[in-house]
């Protein structure tokens, strides 16, 4: 599903045009066009998207009977079991982004390092 925020790359939406718009006619200029409109130009001016820089950590919620914690994205509130108390696991690769929002999670409070 298509979120308004999603950040694509340019070239994975032209092989989209080029092969989902049978229609599309490929004209002397090297550019898709359907109904007079070139897309390639339409999709070259759209403005470059800034990511949104998310911060969060993972709070620690208890420990179960397996000895896995149980831990929370403190942006999302998404629960998650870790091998790992949750101040422990933001350096390894797995958790230093939310799987869920992808706050970035290295750090224990609002500092901003995001990159
Ligand atoms: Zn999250």
């Amino acid at each position: 599903m298509m979120n308004k925020y999603d950040l694509v790359y340019r070239d994975d939406i032209i092989d989209a045009v080029k092969k989902n718009i049978p229609h599309a006619i490929f004209d002397d200029y090297g550019n898709y066009t359907v109904r007079g409109m070139r897309l390639l130009d339409v999709i070259s001016d759209v403005p470059v998207a800034q990511p949104e820089c998310k911060k969060g950590w993972w709070v620690e919620m208890g420990v179960n009977a397996d000895k896995t914690h149980n831990i929370v994205c403190s942006k999302c509130g998404e629960g998650y079991k870790t091998k790992g108390h949750a101040k422990s696991i933001a350096t390894r690769a797995k958790w230093k982004f939310c799987p869920s929002c992808g706050a970035d999670m290295r750090g224990e409070s609002d500092e901003t390092i995001c990159d």
